[in-house]
């Protein structure tokens, strides 16, 4: 038998599940290992030991050990970083940034290390600490982390007949083509909803601006239910299923605007 290695990572938690009377099954998201899997024995009665560190989005230095890398890790230790105490105190960004999380989750895989994306809900976090939560926020980071797991979608120019994106003309976003398409190769159907080009180029932007700059974009309604249709349309696509905090997040809001 293999002896145990000890390791140790930076990560958010993306879920724990209880397990038997005392124990936590989580998953953490980390720097060093990507999505990573563990059991924190007596976790729910050692309230000392792992004080606030299995609540969602909480960023931890974790200890753990394992028998090798496909194991399950035993978590050793828990040291908060961050518990992002100004998200906890507004649902709104409470929301967000679960839903950030729940994205993070369904777009990675176990034991596979992805420093941009770890990165990314940094990034979003530290930001979502700061700024109040915006149409323009959440279809950036959409954006950003279709990019960074390799699913970004191809607004840059039509599809099929490559004429780049042009001001003043109607696209067609179709999710299953992985891309936009012009009114002359889309062959739309009669429902099919067109996107503006200003749709379109916001997001391009949004996925390569400055996160500071972020707060100045303003995105009127028209604009942010064009970008909502292209962007959460892709996601249930490539996941096959609704993303279930989203809606959460947009009932609430409805009710807070
Ligand atoms: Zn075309």
């Amino acid at each position: 038998m293999s002896a145990r290695e000890s390791h140790k990572a930076a990560g958010y938690l993306l879920k724990s599940l209880s397990y038997g009377e005392s124990d936590l099954i989580v998953t953490f998201y980390t720097r060093e290992f990507g999505k990573l899997k563990g059991i924190a024995k007596g976790a729910k009665r050692s309230k000392k030991r792992f004080a606030n560190v299995f609540e969602p989005f909480s960023l931890v230095e974790l200890n753990f050990s394992r028998k090798n890398r496909d194991g399950l890790a035993f978590i050793e230790s828990c040291d908060i970083i961050d518990h992002y105490t100004l998200i906890r105190q507004d649902l709104e960004k409470t929301l967000a940034a679960s839903y950030f999380i729940e994205l993070a989750d369904h777009f990675s895989r176990e034991e596979k290390s992805n420093e941009n994306l770890f990165m990314l809900l940094h990034d979003f976090l530290d930001w979502l600490s700061r700024e109040n939560v915006s149409d323009a926020a959440v279809r950036f980071f959409e954006m950003r982390l279709l990019k960074v797991t390799g699913f970004e979608p191809a607004l840059a120019a039509c599809v099929h007949c490559k004429a780049p994106v042009t001001n003043g003309v109607s696209y067609y976003f179709l999710p299953k083509e992985g891309g936009i398409f012009c009114a002359a190769c889309a062959r739309p159907e009669r429902y099919d909803q067109t996107v503006s080009a200003g749709s379109v180029r916001t997001l391009l932007l949004g996925k390569e601006m400055d996160i500071e700059k972020m707060k100045m974009i303003s995105m009127p309604e028209r604009l942010a239910c064009e970008c909502r249709t292209i962007l959460c349309g892709f996601i249930s696509h490539v996941l096959g299923k609704e993303v279930k905090s989203l809606k959460v997040m947009e009932q609430v809001r409805r009710y807070c605007i």
